[in-house]
């Protein structure tokens, strides 16, 4: 009866749930899993999608959500907690009162604010809670350009990242998938450093869950121990083998195949 393995890489997810399985909670646990991780989840929010758009979103009940939270925190070693879609104001002061009993977990943050084919994820009025709440207890917050920009209030990518880092993320890592090139760059920012980039070539199709994926796999691999840039390279080369093999299932975007083996 002692060969009972035990995880020790948990992560506790917080996100959405796209029916479509293309992102939102069902892309984190995979991610997780592929990369040697085991996901505990928390359902943020319902939402009406295809793999073409989102319609509208239900946000979950937030004293549920706070107390789904504390009985999984008592029970399991969650050594990184990942945030995606929070939706709602409520949501977030949920998630921050929590954040502060467990002040030495990691943070992940993937600020989710749109689905990839258009449809609206985040009310306008989150933005203040989580500049004041939320960014100051995250080890990473992982915005696109579009989102970096609306949090940061600038245009200038450099300029979003220096103010994000100001407001407490230790780290910032802006992707740069919605911005022109033939190549896509992603790069990280760090107090002090000058920033890192991570270069893909841009693949032909549009994805669903790209960002759900990146996200996960580095909570992974923070889970593992790994520091923050190596968390980072390795999530985005498995993320990249995701795209290479993504299928379709829907009429709409290609989903990522997140079982591809991590290198
Ligand atoms: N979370 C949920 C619940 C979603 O529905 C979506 C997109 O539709 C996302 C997150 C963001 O997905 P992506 O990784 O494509 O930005």
């Amino acid at each position: 009866m002692n060969n009972i393995a035990s995880v020790t890489s948990t992560v506790l997810v917080f996100a959405g749930h796209d029916p479509s399985g293309g992102a939102g909670i069902t892309a984190d646990t995979i991610a997780i899993h592929a990369n040697g991780a085991h996901a505990a989840t928390l359902i943020t929010a319902h939402t009406v999608q295809d793999t073409i758009q989102v319609q509208r979103f239900i946000p979950a009940d937030s004293l549920l959500l706070e107390d789904q939270a504390r009985v999984l925190l008592t029970d399991l070693d969650v050594r990184a907690i990942k945030i995606g879609m929070i939706g709602i104001t409520a949501i977030v002061e949920s998630i921050y009162s929590v954040l502060c009993d467990y002040p030495t977990i990691p943070v992940i943050f993937d600020p989710v604010m749109a689905g990839g084919g258009g449809g609206h994820l985040m009310d306008n009025e989150v933005h203040a809670a989580i500049t004041e709440l939320l960014l100051p207890r995250c080890l990473l917050l992982t915005p696109n350009s579009i989102e970096a920009r609306r949090l940061a209030h600038a245009e200038a990518l450099d300029s979003c990242g220096q103010q994000l880092l100001q407001w407490g993320c230790r780290y910032v890592l802006i992707k740069g998938s919605h911005e022109a090139g033939t190549d896509i760059v992603h790069r990280l920012y760090h107090a002090n450093n000058v920033p890192q980039q991570f270069t893909s070539p841009r693949l032909p199709h549009e994805y669903r869950g790209t960002g759900c994926t990146l996200a996960s796999s580095i909570a992974a691999h923070i889970a593992h121990g790994e520091p923050v840039v190596n968390a980072v390279q390795l999530a985005q080369q498995y993320t990249y083998r995701t795209l290479q093999q993504a299928y379709a299932a829907g009429k709409g975007q290609l989903l990522p195949q997140r079982f591809v083996q991590p290198e």
